[in-house]
């Protein structure tokens, strides 16, 4: 079992107290190292959740302050820069990765609270400069409402911190429910944010099954925005079940990112920056390069770059320092990578490196060969495996990239300034790195295109997206 100072509590945190489901059910959590029980948290269900957006939508009548909310941001980065280490390895026992990756998962967290804090003067009045038809028009960002916050399981703390530093920047009041198989990070959290002043059922946290959980969320009428991250079919069924109540959504869901590299790419730069890509959190992110396009031309060389580093790659517990990549998060997520390379294999593609896991820590895979058609092209594979395939031409790399229903990352190498001008503006994607293989910042909006979903989160506009603007129009 864990023992953490930031664990002394295992329950949700509804109304300013700690809080445990009414049928005293539990869930167990589970190091996917070990698979040693870390601990059972609480299965909250409808009761808690409705508890928890009825006593939100209350502390949402005191509005507290610009001057507040700013204070309350620079506390919970004081905080995450305290307990960086203790957060960092709850996150590596839960979820897997390497502890080097989770303390940079603290850090760019800390980020996100820290430019919201620093971008509240976007949310002033703005009065429009001169009076129109004889009136004087202000715009306002009022706080949507009461946001529920729906994260997933890859990144516990930063996938939260996104949403929580938005929401606490526009003065909503906040349900957070994370996955149920890595809820430990945010009770951590949690425990910290108890230390803060805020006014009771202002930050509400409800742990358990995502179904009657989600379902109070989606329909009851005081939670004004839904801010989810994780697939695209859980993304379609919240669209689904909040339509009948005409709720804000921010969905950050799927990708199928493609790497496309150029016959005139620094192929070392390329090879270089797709390790640090793919292989973050295993293979595990929603902007890791899904599918790597390659010109025909520089196939083998590009082959022979990537299998070079990819031969220096330690697998292991995240918690030894020589680790560079994790266990997949279960049993399930092994199953999938497993087919993806199977189904890859029965259609030709050839298997150069890798191809197979021990227990749930799976090899870093080369395949080559790797067509359109074959599953690993088609949906996200979430493992450490480099899909390698060619191209001819720029039109058909284009093609190719653009051929998915998703539009979250993609990347681009060459060093023909015009060719990334063109291919760029085509790239029906809201993140594309150019070469390099850099994912989000707190300070730029990230979000994705198509079955990726809609909104965005860093940046001005994460900000926004829990403010309704409201024109006030005066004599
Ligand atoms: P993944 O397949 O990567 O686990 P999911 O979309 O299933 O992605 O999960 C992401 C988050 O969505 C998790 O917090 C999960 O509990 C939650 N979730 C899954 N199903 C629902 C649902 N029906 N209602 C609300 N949340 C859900």
């Amino acid at each position: 079992m864990i023992e953490s100072s930031l664990l002394t509590q295992l329950h949700g945190f509804i109304d300013g107290q700690w809080r445990g489901g009414h049928g005293g059910e539990t869930i167990d959590v589970v190091n996917p190292a070990t698979g040693e029980l870390l601990a059972r948290v609480p299965d909250m269900g409808a009761l808690e959740a409705r508890s928890a957006v009825d006593t939100a939508d209350g502390a949402m009548r005191s509005a507290p302050s610009v001057q507040q909310r700013r204070s309350w941001l620079h506390a919970i980065v004081g905080m995450l820069q305290q307990h960086r280490d203790e957060l960092a390895r709850i996150i590596t026992l839960e979820q897997g990765k390497p502890l080097k990756e989770s303390a940079v998962e603290v850090d760019y967290s800390a980020g996100f609270f820290r430019f919201a804090a620093d971008q509240l003067d976007h949310l002033s009045a703005q009065p429009l400069p001169a009076p129109i038809k004889n009136h004087r028009w202000t715009i306002h960002h009022r706080p949507a409402g009461v946001a529920a916050l729906i994260t997933p399981w890859n990144f516990p703390l930063a996938m939260l911190a996104k949403k929580l530093s938005a929401a606490i920047g526009a003065g909503c009041a906040i349900v957070a429910k994370p996955a149920e198989l890595t809820p430990l990070t945010c009770i951590a959290l949690w425990q910290l944010l108890a230390r803060l002043d805020f006014p009771p059922g202002f930050v509400n946290l409800v742990i358990g099954r995502p179904e009657p959980i989600g379902d109070v969320l989606c329909s009851h009428p005081a939670v004004r925005i839904v801010s989810f991250t994780g697939s695209t079919a859980t993304g379609r069924m919240l669209i689904a079940k909040s339509a009948p109540h005409i709720k804000r959504l921010a969905l950050e869901l799927g990708g199928n990112a493609p790497y496309v590299v150029f016959d005139d790419a620094d192929i070392n730069l390329a090879a270089d920056a797709l390790m640090a890509n793919k292989f973050r959190c295993a293979g595990q992110t929603c902007v890791c390069a899904n599918r790597i396009l390659v010109h025909d031309r520089i196939e083998q060389g590009f082959i022979d770059a990537v299998t070079q580093r990819v031969r220096r790659i330690h697998v292991g517990n995240g918690l030894d320092p020589q680790t560079d990549i994790g266990p997949l998060i279960n049993a399930r997520a092994v199953e999938k990578v497993r087919q993806h390379i199977d189904d890859a294999v029965q259609h030709r593609a050839q298997c150069v490196l890798g191809g197979d896991a021990k227990g749930q820590f799976f090899a870093p895979t080369i395949l080559r060969g790797v067509t359109p058609q074959m599953l690993l092209s088609r949906e996200e594979t979430f493992g450490p495996v480099i899909a390698i395939g060619t191209f001819h031409d720029e039109e058909q790399a284009i093609e190719l990239a653009n051929g998915t229903p998703y539009g979250l990352a993609a990347y681009v190498f060459s060093r023909d300034a015009a060719r990334i001008e063109r291919v760029t503006a085509r790239l029906r994607f809201g993140h594309v790195g150019v070469n390099t293989g850099m994912g989000p910042t707190p300070e730029a909006p990230f979000g994705g295109m198509k079955q990726s979903g809609f909104g965005r989160e860093g940046g001005v506009e994460g900000l926004l997206e829990f403010c309704e603007t409201q024109t006030v129009v005066a004599l």
